[in-house]
C-alpha cells in the first residue's frame, strides 16, 4: 500500500536522470513529491513555439538558455546581454541591450519565458529587449498574476524545475500519487479548517496540482500559506512555553536606582529607550527567563538601554528572597560580533559604571583587559591581564561584566552567577552560539538580543513568535537629518566633488556596491570580488589619487576584514568600497557621506540600514544613490526613500512594492515560497499566530494533536536570525 511516508520507487520507475533531479530537489518521498507545489499556471496555448515566431509580431516563447554572455555592440559599444533560448521547435537568438547584468543573472541550462517583439538583428530573426522572467520567480514577486492567461481554459500547472524532469513528468507523477493514496490525513485540526474556510489536506492537494478553475487554485495555495505559518508559529509557541519552566536569577529592579544610573547619561532619553527599558525591567523581575529582542534603527540608542539592564543585575546578588549572599554580584555577558564593536562597548561601558567600583573585563581574540586598573602608572583606565587569569576571577564571580567577542562562548569560560547574557547584533551570529552564550548552568540566564535589522511586523510575529519585542522607533533628538539625493547619470563627477570637499574637511566615507545575483555561490563571490575591487581601483586612479582607499567583501578572512574595519576606524583609510553583503558593523562617527551604486537592486530597508552607517555623528550626513530610475516603480521606490525617516516603514514598503523576495535573506530562515507570500497578508498570519496560541494553550506539548506535533517538529530545529 501507498503511503504518504512510502519512496517514490514504490509507485514509479524512475530514469537514471529523473532519480538524480528528485535527489537535487530532496524529494524522495510520496509526501516530498506532493509538496512540490507549482510555482504557477500556464493556459498551455499562450506560448508560441519558436519554430513559429514571425517577424515584428509581440509573441511570449518558453525555453531553456542554450547560452548567455554579456558583450558591447561593435558599433556603438553599448553594452548588451546575448543568448540563445531553445524550445522543443527550435532555437532563437535573444538580445538585451544595455543589461549587460543579465548575463550574469541568467544562467545556461535556466527556463525562462521571455515576452518581447520579434525583429531582425543583424539579418537574424530575433527576440529584442523581451521582458523575461525566470521559471522559478513567483508570481507575487513579479507582480503578476498566478495564471498566466486569464482566459479560462485548462490550466496547467508549472513546476520549479531542474534538469532531467519536466513539469509534464511531475504533473503526471503527482496525478499518479493521488489516485494511490486511499487517505491523506490532515494535520491541521478540523475546527480550525472550518473557522477560516480552509480546504482539507487531500483536497487542497487536488486543487493545487489540478485546478478545475483559479479559485480552488487560490484556496488551495490560503491553506498551505496558513498551514506552514501556523506550524512556525506552534513550535514558537512550544519553545516559549518550554521556556517558561527554567529557572533563572529574579532581579529586583525596585530597589536598585536606576534613574540615577539613567540621569549619569549625557543626553535625556528617548521615550522608546525608557519604553524598552521598563520592559526589561517587568521581564527580569521574574524567575523564568527573559527572551526579548530589542529593534532599533542604527542609532537609536539600544547600548545605553543595554547598559540600564546590565545595571539593574550586576546591582543584585545571587541567592533567593531573603537569603542573598552579601558578597559578589549577579553576572552579565555581553557579546558583539566584532573585536571593534566589543572594545567599543568596553569603553563606553567604562563611562557609564565608573562611579559604581564594579569591574568590567574585555575578552577577545587578540587579549583580556580589566577595569579598574590597580597599577598607579597605568596611561589607560585598564590592564591587560592574562586570559587564565579572567577566566579564574570569572568563575569565581570577581568581575560582574563581561564584554566580547565570540571568545565568550569558548568552553573553557565560564560564570559563577550568570543572570543575563546579552547579543549585540544578533544577526551576526548563528543559534548555536546564541544558545551556548544563554547556556544553563542551575539556572537560565535573562536574554536580551538586539538587531537594527528592520523587518515587517508579520514577519517578526513569525520568526520571532518565540521573543518578546521591543522597538526603538524614534531616533534621539539633535541629530542631523541626513540628506539622501538620487543622483543622474550626468551628475556622477559633481557628486564626487562633493565627497572630496567633505573628505578635504578630515571626514571619511563609504561607497557600496551592489550584490549580483549569481545562481552559483562560487561564481557569485568572484563578481562580488570583481566589482568591489575593480571600483576601489577606478576610484584610486581616476577620481580620489590624493586618499587612501580601502577594499572590504564577503571573499576576505575574517581577520582581512577586522584589520580594514580597524584601519577605517583609525582613519588610516579614507574611503571604504564595500559590497552591502558586508555589513559595517562599527561605529564610525567621522564617516558622513555613502555613496550607493545600483541602489535600484537594494530593497529600501537594506538601503536604510547602509545609510544608518553615516548616520551617528554631529556632523551634517549625505547619502547618494546612483540607481538606474528608468521605470516609473523605480521612481517611486527611490522617492519613498529619499523620504523615509524610519527602518520599519520602509520593510513593510518594500513587502508590499516588491514582494518577499526583497526582504534580505528570507531564504536563509527556511520559509517556502508559499510561506513567504503569506507574511504579506496580515489577517492571515495573525490568524495563524492566535490559533497556534490557543491551541498550545488548550493542549500544552500538543498531546492531542499527535499529527500535528509530529509535523511541528520540522520547525522546532529550524529557528531564524
Ligand atoms: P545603536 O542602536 O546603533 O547601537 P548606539 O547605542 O551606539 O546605537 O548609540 C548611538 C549614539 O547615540 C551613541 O553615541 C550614544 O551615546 C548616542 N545616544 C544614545 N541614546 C541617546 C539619546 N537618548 N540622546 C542622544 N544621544 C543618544
Ligand atoms: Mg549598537
Amino acid at each position: 500500500m501507498i503511503t504518504l511516508e512510502s519512496k517514490i520507487d514504490l509507485l514509479l520507475r524512475l530514469r537514471e536522470e529523473t532519480r538524480k533531479g528528485l535527489v537535487k530537489l530532496k524529494i524522495f518521498t510520496i509526501k516530498d513529491l506532493l509538496y512540490h507545489l507549482p510555482s504557477r499556471y500556464a493556459d498551455a496555448s499562450s506560448f508560441v513555439s519558436i519554430a513559429n515566431l514571425s517577424e515584428g509580431q509581440n509573441s511570449t516563447i518558453r525555453g531553456t538558455i542554450k547560452k548567455i554572455e554579456s558583450k558591447k555592440s561593435w558599433k556603438t559599444k553599448t553594452a548588451l546581454s546575448e543568448a540563445v533560448v531553445e524550445d522543443v521547435s527550435g532555437s532563437i537568438s535573444v538580445i538585451w541591450f544595455n543589461q549587460p547584468y543579465l548575463a550574469k543573472m541568467l544562467s545556461v541550462g535556466q527556463t525562462v519565458e521571455l515576452t518581447g517583439k520579434v525583429s531582425l538583428y543583424k539579418d537574424k530573426l530575433s527576440l529584442v529587449n523581451p521582458s523575461t522572467r525566470e521559471e522559478k520567480t513567483l508570481p507575487i514577486d513579479s507582480h503578476d498574476s498566478l495564471f498566466a492567461n486569464t482566459e479560462a481554459g485548462v490550466l496547467t500547472p508549472l513546476y520549479p524545475e531542474t534538469k532531467g524532469i519536466s513539469s509534464e513528468w511531475f504533473s503526471h507523477a503527482i496525478a499518479r500519487a493521488l489516485t494511490n493514496l486511499e487517505n491523506i490525513p490532515d494535520h491541521v485540526p478540523s475546527e480550525i479548517l472550518k473557522k477560516y474556510s480552509l480546504p482539507a489536506l487531500k483536497t487542497a492537494l487536488i486543487y493545487i496540482h489540478s485546478p478545475k478553475k483559479h479559485t480552488d487554485a487560490l484556496s488551495a495555495r490560503k491553506r498551505f500559506a496558513f498551514d506552514e505559518i501556523f506550524q512556525i508559529n506552534l513550535a514558537r509557541a512550544l519553545e516559549k512555553q518550554n521556556l517558561q519552566k527554567e529557572k533563572a536569577y529574579s532581579i529586583d529592579t525596585q530597589k536598585v536606582d536606576i534613574k540615577n544610573f539613567v540621569s549619569r547619561f549625557p543626553f535625556p532619553l528617548t521615550k522608546a529607550q525608557e519604553k524598552s527599558i521598563g520592559h526589561i525591567m517587568e521581564d527580569l523581575e521574574k524567575d523564568y527567563p527573559m527572551s526579548r529582542l530589542l529593534e532599533g534603527d542604527v542609532g537609536s540608542g539600544k547600548t545605553a538601554v543595554a547598559a540600564t539592564a546590565v545595571y539593574a543585575t550586576v546591582m543584585n546578588r545571587p541567592g533567593v528572597g531573603e537569603k542573598k549572599q552579601t558578597f559578589g554580584s549577579l553576572q552579565v555577558a555581553y557579546m558583539a560580533p566584532t573585536e571593534i564593536l566589543a572594545t567599543q562597548h568596553f569603553e563606553s561601558f567604562i563611562k557609564y559604571f565608573e562611579h559604581t567600583g564594579i569591574s568590567i573585563a574585555l575578552i577577545t581574540g587578540s587579549g583580556c583587559r580589566k577595569f579598574p586598573t590597580k597599577v598607579a602608572s597605568s596611561q589607560t583606565p585598564w590592564t591587560n591581564i592574562s586570559r587564565t587569569q579572567l577566566q579564574k576571577w570569572i568563575a569565581n564571580g570577581e568581575i560582574p561584566i563581561v564584554i566580547g567577542t565570540h571568545a565568550l562562548i569558548q568552553k573553557s569560560l565560564s560564570f559563577k552567577h550568570l543572570a543575563l547574557a546579552i547579543i549585540d547584533e544578533q544577526h551576526r551570529f548563528g543559534l548555536g552560539q546564541r544558545k551556548s552564550l544563554a547556556k544553563k548552568d542551575s539556572h537560565s540566564p535573562h536574554l536580551l538580543s538586539m538587531t537594527a535589522t528592520p523587518i515587517p511586523r508579520t514577519l517578526a510575529l513569525t520568526i520571532y513568535g518565540d521573543l518578546d519585542l521591543s522597538l526603538l522607533d524614534e531616533m534621539p533628538k539633535g541629530r542631523k537629518q541626513i540628506i539622501t539625493e538620487i543622483v543622474l547619470p550626468n551628475k556622477r563627477e559633481d557628486i564626487y566633488e562633493k565627497v572630496r570637499l567633505l573628505l578635504k574637511e578630515g571626514r571619511q566615507a563609504y561607497v557600496i556596491c551592489p550584490r549580483i545575483n549569481e545562481p552559483d555561490p562560487e561564481l557569485e563571490k568572484a563578481v562580488i570580488a570583481k566589482s568591489v575591487t575593480e571600483e576601489a581601483k577606478r576610484l584610486q586612479k581616476d577620481i580620489f589619487p590624493e586618499y587612501k582607499i580601502g577594499v572590504l567583501h564577503s571573499k576576505m578572512t575574517k581577520d582581512q576584514k577586522e584589520s580594514v574595519m580597524e584601519d577605517f576606524y583609525n582613519h588610516k583609510i579614507d574611503i571604504l568600497v564595500a559590497t552591502s553583503v558586508v555589513e559595517v558593523g562599527v561605529n564610525v562617527p567621522n564617516a558622513t557621506s555613502i555613496i550607493i551604486e545600483g541602489a535600484e537592486r537594494f530593497g529600501l530597508a537594506q538601503l536604510h540600514q547602509l545609510r544608518g552607517r553615516v548616520m551617528r555623528s554631529s556632523h551634517q550626513p549625505y547619502c547618494y544613490l546612483f540607481a538606474d530610475a528608468k521605470t516609473e516603480k523605480t521612481k517611486e521606490r527611490m522617492k519613498l526613500f529619499t523620504e523615509a525617516k524610519n527602518g520599519f516603514e520602509l520593510a513593510e514598503y518594500d513587502l508590499s512594492l516588491r514582494g518577499t523576495g526583497e526582504l534580505t535573506g528570507l531564504k536563509q530562515w527556511g520559509i517556502s515560497d508559499i510561506g513567504m507570500e503569506a507574511l504579506r497578508n496580515t489577517k492571515l498570519v495573525e490568524a495563524a499566530q492566535i490559533s497556534a496560541k490557543n491551541l498550545v494553550a488548550k493542549s500544552p506539548e500538543l498531546s492531542d494533536y499527535p499529527l500535528l506535533k509530529q509535523a511541528v517538529k520540522n520547525y522546532e530545529q529550524m529557528h531564524f536570525e
